[in-house]
């Protein structure tokens, strides 16, 4: 398997990026914030790391604002505002099942991201229940599996292919659960979630869909694809305040062992034996995120009220410019797991050859106030096979994103490789940093650090 050019598939006609393109989709929460370059001047912080965590949005952080003076204990408080607090509380929930299309029977517990999320569902698959995983998977769709000694399957070199693969392995093994990705966090891809669904329920299995970069850039039904539970997360929806959400089917929550063991998890409880409650309290113990979960429903709120097609519009083509921009840079490979993928989220990967992905990153971000990721994006056996093991530099488009901060990477891209960095990076601590660093950390925006020295890389 190697780096595919999407070339062939994805070149927009039009090649000059500054000309015209879409501004931004939504207001976000700190569009305006200008940041510090090696040469003294600042410029706007081009973000286009939504993939990892995108900024909140402006009507999150109002609906934030609003509900902060009447925030106080949930569920168990007698107070007026424990009964508001409460009311809130549920109320956000079934936002967030109405959101990813929860049928009457399915139920939204809230966690604190897909991580949390699909380790929770982790435990609920019943005993001696087999997962089908492929090897294009997030750790975090991947490792709770491979704790249950999972099958990982390998992908295929296209879509047709890796869904025969698939077929082949329900065939000929009884499987509980196919763990599949919405949307990759690396190339954007993803297979056909209906026949996914379609293969796992011909062969009795339920299917989970890790839904942590699809759910915020996509329309998404549970009812609608027929999956059974979808994972996902606040702060890549724009609602960064530590609340994410496991929705699905009720049995096997009723059942499964509680997430955490304490109080509100229960029915009743006795020094040498406890009677746990059902879902979802008996997967939420302790006191939950209210506030996160209330900005995440508010999101959620946000997202759904946007016309129909819009959000995929405003991305497709943002990802038209920017893998059109970059596969016109000679040197610049941008990264494909599938041939036959088609409508890829806005997550776009590419390494310019003969350079180590870590250094253009910092040189993006030290010489042009470009946010970008690099690294190998907990996906290992995905670069592995992509073959990038060492790594790649990934480009992720939000509905914070306009034409305008694309055509800043290009730019910049296209300047590293005819002038090259101005500063000398090394690398320090694995990490590549600019010698002698003259951006201030936190002074700039007026900040302090609480204690210690805040580290830039970690
Ligand atoms: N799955 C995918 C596809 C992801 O991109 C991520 C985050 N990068 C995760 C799961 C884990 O999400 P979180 O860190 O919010 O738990």
């Amino acid at each position: 398997m190697s780096v595919i050019t999407e070339s062939a598939t994805c070149a927009p006609t039009r090649t000059d990026a500054r000309s015209t393109g879409p501004g931004a989709l939504l207001p976000v929460v700190g569009a305006a914030t200008r940041v510090p370059l090696i040469d003294g001047s600042t410029r706007t912080y081009a973000n286009l790391d939504s993939a990892a965590s995108a900024p909140a949005l402006e009507a999150v952080a109002a609906r934030v604002t609003e509900v902060l003076p009447l925030y106080a204990s949930v569920h168990r408080g007698a107070g007026y505002l424990s009964q508001v607090s409460t009311a809130l509380y549920e109320a956000s929930r079934h936002t967030i099942e109405r959101f990813v299309g929860a049928r009457e029977d399915d139920l939204a517990i809230i966690t604190r991201n897909t991580t949390d999320a699909l380790n929770l569902l982790a435990g609920c698959v019943p005993p001696g229940g087999k997962v089908l995983v492929l090897d294009v998977e997030h750790h975090a769709n991947l490792l709770p599996w491979q704790r249950l000694n999972a099958t990982v399957l390998p992908f295929e070199d296209t879509v047709a292919g890796t869904l025969e693969a698939l077929a082949r392995e329900l065939a000929t093994t009884s499987y509980a659960l196919v763990a599949t990705t919405g949307a990759s966090n690396v190339t954007g891809e993803a297979l056909p979630i209906d026949d996914v669904v379609r293969l796992a329920h011909d062969a009795g299995a339920r299917v989970v869909v890790d839904g942590a970069q699809l759910v915020p850039h996509r329309g998404f039904s549970l009812a609608e694809t027929g999956a059974d539970y979808v994972a996902f997360s606040g702060h890549k929806t724009y609602a960064p305040f530590g609340a994410g959400a496991l929705v699905g089917r009720r049995d096997w929550l009723d059942e499964g062992t509680p997430y955490l063991a304490g109080g509100g998890a229960v029915k009743h409880v006795r020094v040498d034996r406890t009677l746990w409650t059902t879902a979802p309290a008996r997967h939420e113990a302790g006191s939950p995120n209210v506030i996160g979960a209330i900005a995440l429903a508010e999101a959620c709120e946000t997202l759904a009220a946007l016309p129909d097609g819009a959000l995929e519009a405003h991305e497709r083509e943002l990802r038209l410019l920017l893998v059109g921009g970059l596969v016109a840079i000679d040197g610049v490979e941008v990264v494909r797991i599938w041939a036959d993928s088609v409508e890829p989220i806005g997550v776009v990967t590419f390494n310019v050859a003969g350079h180590d992905p870590g250094l253009v990153a910092a040189y993006l971000a030290a010489e042009h106030g470009i946010g970008v990721r690099d690294g190998k994006f907990c996906a290992h056996p995905l670069l592995a096979r992509l073959g990038v093991p060492a790594g790649a530099v990934r480009a992720s488009i939000g509905v914070g994103t306009d034409a305008e901060t694309v055509d800043r990477l290009l730019v910049g891209v296209r300047a590293y490789l005819a002038d090259g960095p101005t500063a000398t990076y090394e690398v320090v601590d694995g990490c590549w940093t600019v010698q002698n660093d003259p951006r201030p950390l936190l002074e700039l925006h007026g900040l302090s650090a609480l204690a210690g020295t805040a580290a830039a890389c970690a």
